[in-house]
């Protein structure tokens, strides 16, 4: 059984959070606080229920070096600002400092603990090191999404030491969208994808193949399916060891799901190129490259979301960092947008779909965005997620 927040009698309890605080930084200042908001709700109901809380998370990938560019100092500030209340600060995770910090504290208090990864023995799963952690805390809860399909000591090794253990609200959330939606959708399912690499979303794609009633793809992936279906792609982004894949994939979709490429495309010479036209998908010219989907592209897409009753977005329409290919992805964002508005179950899978929308101040008009690239992906495609799976009791 998985245990849910609630079910826990917390008062007085040394309770341990792993949170997801992999957060930018610039000049010691969090420049994306999402993750950090995120993981709120579920350190205030641990504050609300008299509870001491431990809170680890990793940042970056430091190799298992101190890294002052990657210290959790900054997310800490914001953290304390976020909850308008002083923090305590350890900057050794496992350290007796560390360790003598949380046995003083008092119920009500958080000590938020330096960056794991500064032990390689994070990422190693190493079994002293997840000993050393769960000292911490009496009760273990893991809300940190975006890592739950890493096998690490502070999600996976940790959980064998508490027999009180469960998930925080976060999770409970990304995995009632992620995992429950999918399972029973809302009809029709639409699945939209779009990025640049079509290896890390063929799990994606094979699972949706059986599930989803449409399959949208734009971004840099579709020309690797133009190009097997034998069309003029020109200088298009192509991946070609995946060229005899999207085969199989057109194969097994007929008559299962409705694939659907771009109809036309934004071309120019680069992406540097201010000098951009609209070119049927077939027609592409030998030295120009898509960099956006096009108009007809954008209406074909957004009458199939505006039909939809469940569609899950994972990846951008075209290079939507570059003003000028952006548009593909906004207009995109708005159809998905409007669904919600009309009771659509609408989700997007983290990642650069996550950062567009933010680029488009557009966070708030989804069902769900998840906080979890990879994570979101490897849930999405049907794996069980091992450090989830560790809290079962
Ligand atoms: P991914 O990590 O696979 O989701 O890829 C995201 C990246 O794909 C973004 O940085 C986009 O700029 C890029 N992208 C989207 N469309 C295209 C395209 N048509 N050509 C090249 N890159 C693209």
């Amino acid at each position: 059984m998985l245990k849910t927040l609630k079910s826990f009698d917390l008062k007085d309890k040394r309770v341990l959070i792993r949170v997801d605080f992999n957060v930018p930084v610039e000049n010691e200042l969090v420049t994306d606080d999402f993750r950090i908001r995120s993981a709120l709700p579920t350190i205030k109901h641990c504050l609300n229920e008299g509870a001491k809380i431990i809170l680890i998370s990793h940042m970056g990938r430091p190799n298992g070096k101190f890294d002052s560019n990657l210290s959790l100092m900054p997310a800490g500030e914001k953290l304390a600002d976020l909850l308008e209340m002083p923090i305590k600060f350890s900057d050794n995770c496992i350290s007796e400092d560390a360790h003598d910090v949380t046995l003083g504290l008092r119920s009500g208090e958080v000590h938020l603990l330096e960056n794991l990864r500064f032990h390689i023995e994070e990422t190693n799963n190493d079994q002293n090191f997840s000993i050393n952690l769960a000292k911490h805390g009496q009760v273990f809860i893991n809300d940190a999404f975006g890592t739950a399909h890493r096998s690490h000591a502070s999600n996976l090794g940790v959980s064998k030491y508490f027999n009180q253990k469960g998930m925080g609200f976060l999770i409970d959330k990304e995995l009632e969208f992620l995992d429950e939606a999918m399972k029973a959708p809302k009809k029709p399912l639409t699945l939209v994808l779009g990025g640049a690499k079509i290896d890390t979303k063929i799990d994606l794609i094979n699972r949706f193949i059986q599930i989803a009633d449409h399959i949208l793809i734009g971004g840099g992936m579709a020309f690797t399916f133009l190009k097997a279906k034998g069309k003029n792609i020109g200088a298009s982004l192509v991946d070609e060891t995946m060229l005899s894949q999207a085969k199989i994939i057109m194969a097994n979709a007929r008559g299962k799901t409705n694939l659907i490429f771009p109809s036309d495309l934004i071309c120019a010479k680069s992406m540097n190129d201010k000098d951009s036209s609209i070119f049927n998908s077939n027609e592409i010219p030998e030295d120009l490259m898509g960099l956006d989907i096009g108009p007809s592209t954008i209406k074909n897409f957004s009458d199939v979301i505006a039909a939809s009753g469940t569609i899950l977005w994972n990846g951008p329409m075209g290079v939507f960092e570059v003003d000028g290919f952006h548009n593909g992805t906004e207009k995109l964002a708005e159809s998905i947008g409007m669904a919600t508005k009309n009771e659509s179950i609408t989700i997007v899978g983290g990642g650069d779909s996550a950062a567009a929308i933010k680029k488009f101040e557009m966070m708030h008009n989804f069902s769900h965005v998840s906080t979890g690239g990879g994570a979101a992906l490897s849930l999405l495609s049907g794996n069980t997620m091992p450090a989830i799976y560790a809290l079962e009791i």
